[in-house]
């Protein structure tokens, strides 16, 4: 199939060259179809699967060319960061047009976003809050709305934006066009959906089968946080092979300290750091040096990197496993996107194992566990760190088995665990625990 099946206007097909798109992604194959003869839509595909045209080219088709009347298509986002970047992605495509793309985000004054508004708008992309906010002060007309699309609508739960797009769907005309995008589809999703969409064609593209096909993901047993951490260090030392990496935590504690651990030991000039304690306009620029290639790595919270379209990733590193586990999909979704190959490295200590599987069974995959290169120093687990990991592995069980007393509590009884072993996480109470990868001496 190529770009040229579809019935789309002949500007678009000019930007579909001029960005060197040559043959439609399989989402694109499956919802350009269905969008243009007019149906409502529920994509399932995370970012990476070219989900972004594949709504774009349906809707700046039918939008045509300007028109002096109010916006006629919306699309919403969970993020400023996502909304900017659909934003950039229809202007690209609609660069042989002269349809007017405006988008509207929180954490700034309003005043350019009014202005803008005012010179007259095609298509709006926008985060819930800010477009409701300017509706509701008068600054934009929604009465002629013909196509709605809400992207990443997982997240958009997950963000608590449901009062903003209930308002949102009070005041728009009922007749319209829906497209709804989702990476995985939670039980809000399908409320949402059917309050949303009429009659929806469904079109999925597997998160298995996507993530298979063009990531090779690594898995590395790490039997605490500074082993980790050298590891880390380890890796990035090889500039060439690591050219573009972003590295994925938990935490906005944990990103700053990597940060600034990566700084002391490489250069300001190579490391930027995103969670959601950092300004708009910090995170922005943050994104825009590590995708112009000035920044070599990018440490990120998932928050903070919702929505993140970097092309060329060379490795996302997943420094702590993610407990949300569609996450791990869209954290790998960051590398290899659209047909090109790239690297997912992920770091499991023994108490993120059991999360791991979890993952593993979400992704229809098994990934063997890869010890680490001899060069890695491994450090000892300290005392804390060690009752913290035996305490979450005592939880896990106990979430298997509610019967499980719980070998953590057992083991105070007893005397203190040998120093230096590698087996120490492993307690001498829990006697379930099989000898892993980690008690492996190399
Ligand atoms: P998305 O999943 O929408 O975030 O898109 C991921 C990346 O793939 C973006 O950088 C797009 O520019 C790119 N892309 C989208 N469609 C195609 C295509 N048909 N061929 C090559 N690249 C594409």
């Amino acid at each position: 199939m190529t770009f040229a099946d579809f019935k789309l206007t002949k500007p678009l097909f000019q930007a579909i060259e001029a960005m060197g798109y040559t043959q439609p992604t399989p989402i694109q194959q499956k919802a350009i179809p269905l969008a243009l003869a007019g149906h409502d839509v529920m994509g399932i595909a995370q970012t990476g699967t070219g989900k972004t045209a594949a709504y774009l080219l349906p809707l700046l088709t039918k939008l045509h060319y300007a028109q002096p009347e109010p916006p006629r298509a919306l699309i919403l986002a969970p993020t400023r960061e996502l909304a900017v970047q659909i934003d950039e992605a229809a202007r690209a495509l609609a660069q042989f047009t002269d349809l007017r793309c405006v988008v509207l985000y929180g954490g700034i004054g309003p005043t350019p976003q009014i202005e803008a508004l005012q010179a007259g708008a095609d298509l709006i992309t926008a985060t819930p809050g800010r477009l409701m906010d300017l509706y509701f002060e008068g600054h934009l007309l929604l009465k002629n709305l013909k196509i709605l699309v809400l992207d990443e609508a997982d997240r958009m739960m997950d963000s608590g934006f449901m009062p903003q797009i209930r308002a949102l769907l009070e005041v728009i005309p009922p007749k319209r066009q829906n497209l709804l995008f989702s990476a995985t589809i939670p039980a809000s999703v399908l409320h949402l959906s059917e309050e949303f969409l009429e009659y929806p064609e469904v079109v999925e593209i597997s998160p298995s089968a996507t993530a298979a096909e063009t990531v090779s993901q690594t898995v590395y047993a790490v039997p605490n946080l500074k082993t980790k951490v050298n590891f880390l260090e380890y890796l990035l030392h090889d500039a060439t092979v690591f050219h573009k990496v972003i590295v994925f935590v938990r935490t906005r504690e944990t990103a700053n300290n990597i940060y600034k651990f990566l700084v002391r030991k490489f250069s300001e000039a190579e490391v930027r750091v995103i969670h959601a304690n950092k300004s708009q306009s910090t995170r922005l620029n943050a994104m825009a040096a590590f995708k112009a290639g000035e920044v070599r790595v990018l440490v990120a919270t998932d928050v903070a990197a919702r929505g993140i379209d970097v092309t060329m990733v060379s490795h996302v590193v997943n420094f702590e496993v993610p407990v949300q586990y569609e996450e791990y999909i869209h954290r790998i979704g960051r590398t290899g996107r659209a047909r090109q190959s790239g690297q997912a490295i992920t770091f499991i200590t023994e108490a993120e194992e059991w999360h791991f599987q979890k993952i593993e069974a979400l992704i229809h995959s098994k990934i063997p566990r890869t010890m680490l290169p001899p060069a890695v120093e491994i450090v000892e687990t300290p005392r804390e760190e060690a009752q913290a990991q035996a305490r979450e592995i005592d939880r896990q069980k106990q979430k298997d088995n509610p019967d499980f007393k719980g070998a953590f509590h057992e083991k105070k009884k007893r005397p203190a665990p040998p120093k230096r072993s590698p087996i120490n996480q492993n307690l001498p109470g829990q006697k379930s625990v099989k000898v892993s990868i980690w008690a492996i001496s190399r």
